[in-house]
């Protein structure tokens, strides 16, 4: 077992891949899951790690759905049970009308009972779609699969980390999709009715802190907060914030700032014609000119 110092900068991403790597060899996550969670993480690079305010309204608004919704279903893969089985479980308890199903990309039994497993161990009761007997029109092989009693009959389904081609079949087949991914330009998020740009585990505990904070209200209420978001604006606010932070951090650089994550690169190495400062020889006195005073004509 690999030991991650925790003072490295990066503990945290260190220890979920970790994590994901030890469930891959546990058979829960495939290898293609280790390559869709580095893409993940690369746009939360972008995104500053962490949860941007139009996010947040997403989050918003995909709870009062929920609670508005009549059958509403949370579609689990293995990277989402590695990652997030305790945030789905808490989810499911504040809303005890959202089912809990496994919904596999790469399915096979065992892997299916696997998911099921991690999600019973943190505390969810009832996981449909171990053995799956319904299929979704319009998609081929596997990933058609689901269960009659969850997904064939939701009006909602909150897809975390789902595949593009899937999140298409299900709003084809009429159901409201809700989706976290970090990437606004993924078909998922570009087919979703409601797209929440975010990363997984924040995004199902502010769900949870929402939806908590939505319970006793009218249904008028859910309604406004419902539509206080749409899926236009939760992408075209979430590259906005990737535009603002790209252009801040490329300003901040170009003034030799710091970056993000510590001292800019230098400016040969940036290639930049730019000429370094001298250092004042030792003892030298430094004069600074007040505006005004210069002697210079
Ligand atoms: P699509 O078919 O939607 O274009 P894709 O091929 O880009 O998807 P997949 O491999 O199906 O990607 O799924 C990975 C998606 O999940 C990526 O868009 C990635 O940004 C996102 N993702 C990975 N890890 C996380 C995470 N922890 N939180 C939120 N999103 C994540």
């Amino acid at each position: 077992m690999t030991v991650i110092p925790r003072s490295h900068p990066r503990y945290r991403s260190l220890l979920v891949r970790a994590g994901l790597s030890e469930k891959m060899q546990a058979g829960l996550v495939v290898p293609e899951g280790l390559m869709a969670h580095g893409r993940g993480e690369a746009f939360d690079y972008l995104l500053g790690e962490r949860t941007s305010p139009s996010a947040a309204r997403a989050e918003r608004s995909a709870a009062a759905r929920l609670w508005l919704a009549r059958r509403p279903v949370v579609s689990v893969n293995g990277n989402v049970a590695a990652l997030a089985s305790r945030e789905v479980a808490s989810l499911a308890k504040v809303i005890p009308h959202l089912r809990v199903e496994v919904n596999l990309f790469h399915r096979t039994p065992r892997r299916a009972e696997l998911v099921a497993q991690e999600l019973r161990s943190a505390g969810v009761r009832e996981v449909l779609g171990v053995r799956p007997t319904a299929r979704l029109r319009g998609l081929a092989s596997d990933r058609s699969w689901v269960d009659p009693e969850g997904i064939l009959r939701a009006d909602v389904v909150l897809v975390p980390l789902e595949d593009g081609d899937r999140a298409q079949a299900l709003r084809r087949a009429g159901k409201f999709v809700i989706a976290v991914d970090l990437n606004p330009l993924s078909r998922t998020a570009l087919v979703a009715d409601l797209p929440i740009i975010d990363e997984l585990t924040r995004a199902l505990s502010r769900l949870r802190v929402e939806a908590l904070r939505l319970r006793s209200a009218s249904r008028a209420v859910w309604r406004r907060e419902a539509a206080a978001m749409d899926g236009a604006s939760a992408l075209r606010e979430a590259l906005g914030t990737i535009e603002e932070r790209l252009v801040k951090l490329s300003k901040g650089l170009a003034r030799g700032r710091s970056g993000p994550y510590g001292r800019a690169p230098s400016t040969a190495a940036r290639g930049s014609a730019r000429p370094k400062r001298r250092r004042p020889p030792a003892g030298a006195r430094r004069y600074r000119s007040r505006p005004g005073t210069s002697r210079r004509p």
